[in-house]
């Protein structure tokens, strides 16, 4: 990756961080009700050589608690022991909504599509103002981490507009098994980095409101590959076992309403026609079988089993092509590796049957 430190003053969240420093930042971004600062803790940790800035971002959405937990468990292990450019780990930027479990900033916005942000605009623009101009501005590369929104949860996937040069660069040093090339939305953290020259990714994974520890492993390997690509801190990168790509995701989505017996969970490769969840009846009566649309790999799904009509149940994505050795390895049947041990936990988070054992024996209808 292209050395692109040197133009950049070393210089996160205000403070000048001397070669070799560690040291932890509050940004003061907003004041609360009694007056008081609402500040966003920053760690840093420099390296005595000259070097690029990474930063790592999570909870910008206050309930995703799987990008802290990947930031702690890398500070848990102690120093980073960075030897050029700085390391910059910010595990909660949306401070009012962490504090509250809530994805939103108070105002209700969303705080990830308030990027740039507006010095005198509303609440949520004016602390993504400051975070973006401090922090975000003073940085190389961008790593945003994130999970599904409440009631879905996402097989490890990285986010990425891989037309970009430099992001493709900084997704393919991350190295996850699942890359989704797609642009993102307008006003969010990594659109909006990027545009400002700071390539960025998001990972997605998991649940909100929880520590899920195979996406904390997954997380901490994609952000350590970065770093030793980067040649900042010693070690080779792990590469994952395989890699797909894909441009095209479809939702499948309840007919009516009912209760859903799964039939996949996250990460599992489907077939075109695959049932997806049996739609039963609170009476326990078969409704309808969801099928999935095209072969793919099953993205995300929801964690919720009562359904309404046109409620997601599951995200499908569909790569142009999915080898045959490839869905083998997907399926788990050739030692499923980090990514095997990630569909079984996920497993847990839904109840998934085969399609075999739903069907329940035939009753005569009562008017
Ligand atoms: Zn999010």
């Amino acid at each position: 990756m292209p050395e692109v430190s040197g133009r950049k003053r070393r210089k996160v969240a205000g403070v000048a961080i001397a070669p070799g420093e560690t040291r932890e930042i509050y940004l003061e971004v907003s004041q609360s009700y009694t007056g008081n600062p609402v500040r966003i803790p920053v760690h840093v940790e420099a390296g005595k050589k000259s070097g690029p800035t990474v930063l790592v971002t999570a909870a910008i959405h206050g309930d995703e608690l799987n990008g802290m937990g990947i930031i702690h468990e890398i500070l848990f292990r102690g120093p980073l022991g960075v030897r050029r450019g700085t390391v910059v780990l910010v595990p909660v930027v949306n401070v009012f909504g962490f504090e509250t479990q809530d994805r939103y900033m108070p105002d209700r916005r969303d705080l990830n599509r308030m990027f740039p942000g507006r010095e005198n605009g509303s609440l949520a623009a004016r602390v993504a103002y400051e975070f973006f101009e401090q922090v975000v501005r003073s940085a190389d590369w961008l790593v945003d981490l994130h999970t599904g929104a409440s009631g879905r949860t996402n097989f490890p996937n990285v986010r990425a507009r891989l037309r970009d040069p430099g992001v493709k660069q900084l997704a393919d040093a991350f190295g996850a098994e699942l890359v989704v090339d797609s642009d993102g939305p307008d006003g969010s953290l990594r659109r909006e980095a990027a545009r400002a020259g700071v390539p960025a990714i998001i990972l997605e994974a998991g649940e909100p409101g929880k520590i899920e520890p195979t996406v904390t492993e997954v997380g901490v390997r994609g952000v350590m590959n970065v770093l030793r690509t980067l040649g900042m801190v010693d070690g080779a990168p792990v590469s994952p076992r395989f890699q797909v790509r894909v441009r095209k995701s479809t939702w499948v989505r309840a007919q009516v309403g009912g209760i859903l017996r799964f039939h996949v969970s996250p990460g599992e490769p489907v077939d075109e026609g695959q049932p997806i969840a049996t739609n039963v009846s609170l009476f326990a009566r078969e409704q309808n079988v969801l099928v999935s649309p095209a072969a793919g790999l099953v993205l995300g799904m929801t964690t919720l089993p009562t359904v309404k009509p046109g409620e997601p149940v599951c995200h499908v994505a569909i790569p142009s092509t999915l080898p045959k050795t490839l869905r083998e390895i997907l399926a788990g049947k050739r030692a499923g590796g980090l990514a095997g041990r990630v569909r079984q936990d996920f497993a847990r988070a839904v109840s998934v049957t085969e399609r075999e054992e739903v069907l329940p024996p035939a009753a005569s209808e009562e008017d």
